[in-house]
């Protein structure tokens, strides 16, 4: 299947850009796909996936958690702050938080809970008005400020342009997690993961690659 195809293409990508073997995870991105899809993929053994709705991801997961032990399911759609308590209770770690007034909630949440999913920072490289994420000038503001709230900020997520080319904006990308210190970039998609872990990425969001194309219709 094509899971197994991609692992292949991912530990190529990982020897030829002179990184350890596993250093890089895969996350199936399983929004909108078929449930007999997502099921064949867990049961090959995978068992990292990704959702871009709080709703959706609420309904199915639930009862995959129970029949394959050791999911982890990460966010990385644009999350709504009045979703923030349902997606910290939903997810092991969130991809995009963007705002200040997220980061607030969070904090909140994490404070009240005792615990919260590990957080990435989603970063608005080519500074698109329609997109969300942290301009990049104000990205090392927004992390110290973060961690001032004690939140769990391990790493940065970009999703680069349409149409352009991917690879300034994921180096872009690690050379402001390296100058914040921070070890973990999210970045990579079905049709540049490759380029993505040449630049160092550690997680890769793979979903029409692994699934095949979504149908919104
Ligand atoms: C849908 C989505 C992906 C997966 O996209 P593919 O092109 O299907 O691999 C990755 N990252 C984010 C943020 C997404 O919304």
């Amino acid at each position: 299947m094509a899971l197994a195809e991609i692992k292949d293409r991912i530990a190529t990508a990982e020897t030829r850009a002179g990184r350890a073997p596993g250093s890089v995870q895969l996350i199936a991105v399983s929004k909108v796909q078929p449930d007999d899809r997502v099921e064949a993929v867990l049961r090959a053994g995978h068992r990292l996936f990704g959702e871009n709705y709080v709703q959706e991801a609420q309904g199915k997961w639930p009862e995959w958690r129970a029949e394959f032990p050791g999911c982890a399911v990460h966010m990385i759609g644009p999350l709504q702050s009045n979703k923030a308590k349902l997606a910290v209770e939903l997810f092991e770690a969130i991809h995009t938080l963007d705002r200040p007034s997220l980061a607030k909630k969070l904090a909140g949440l994490a404070q009240t809970r005792g615990a919260s999913p590990d957080l990435f920072v989603q970063v608005n490289t080519g500074c698109e008005p329609q997109k969300a994420g942290v301009l990049p000038d104000d990205l090392d503001r927004f992390v110290t400020d973060a961690q001032r709230l004690d939140l769990p900020v391990k790493g940065l997520m970009c999703i680069p342009p349409e149409g352009e080319d991917p690879a300034p904006h994921f180096a872009m990308l690690a050379k402001m997690a390296a100058r914040n210190g921070l070890d973990q970039l999210s970045m990579g998609m079905s049709s540049d993961f490759e380029a993505a872990i040449a630049a160092g990425a550690t997680h890769v969001r793979v979903g029409s690659a692994i699934f095949g194309a979504r149908d919104y219709s």
